[in-house]
């Protein structure tokens, strides 16, 4: 279904404009609508991600009345136009961004820093997946999840709250497994 998202993609880097993105909505049929415009300047205009949330306050900001159900279809237009991406880098929503400034992140689980992964990093990983799974990886959707440098010497605080752990289960008697 998503098929030609490769091709699209390539097209949108070459967009260094909203009016060269509105042309591009055009001639697939859509139309240019002001909520549309408004959106791509937002996202023009940011260089981090953005959840809808803030995206529709952006919005908003400018023209009130644009409801979060238009900033979610018109994302959706423009994710299948290959201009926008969307995402996910924690347990947090999905965050949006153009296509053009799309990158891998590695986030730290323990005190949620994150970090810019630049493409060579998964060389390794891609050519692998390729060869042996025919596989092609597309490291810029989640985050790779770790620990920092600074969270590799804090004990696991997660684990130690975790009743699941050997040893602090002691009440359960195995009789009640579903
Ligand atoms: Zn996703
Ligand atoms: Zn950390
Ligand atoms: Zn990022």
């Amino acid at each position: 279904m998503r098929k030609p998202a490769a091709v699209a993609e390539k097209a949108a880097a070459g967009f260094g404009s909203v009016d060269e993105v509105l042309a591009l909505v055009r001639s697939r049929g859509g139309r240019a609508t002001s909520s549309r415009r408004i959106l791509l300047e937002v996202l023009f205009d940011s260089s981090d991600h953005l959840s809808v949330e803030e995206l529709t306050a952006a919005v908003q900001d400018r023209a009130p009345d644009v409801h979060v159900s238009t900033i979610y279809r018109n994302l959706e237009d423009l994710q299948r136009l290959g201009v926008v991406v969307h995402s996910h880098l924690g347990h947090g929503p999905a965050t949006y961004q153009l296509a053009s400034l799309a990158h891998a992140h590695f986030v730290c689980e323990r005190c949620g820093r994150r970090f810019e992964a630049s493409d060579d990093l998964f060389r390794g990983l891609a050519r692998a997946a390729k060869a042996r799974l025919g596989f092609a990886i597309n490291p810029h959707h989640f985050a790779i999840q770790g620990r920092c440098a600074d969270c590799q010497a804090e004990p696991d605080d997660a684990a130690a709250l975790d009743p699941s752990e050997p040893g602090r289960g002691s009440t359960w008697t195995g009789g009640r497994e579903a």
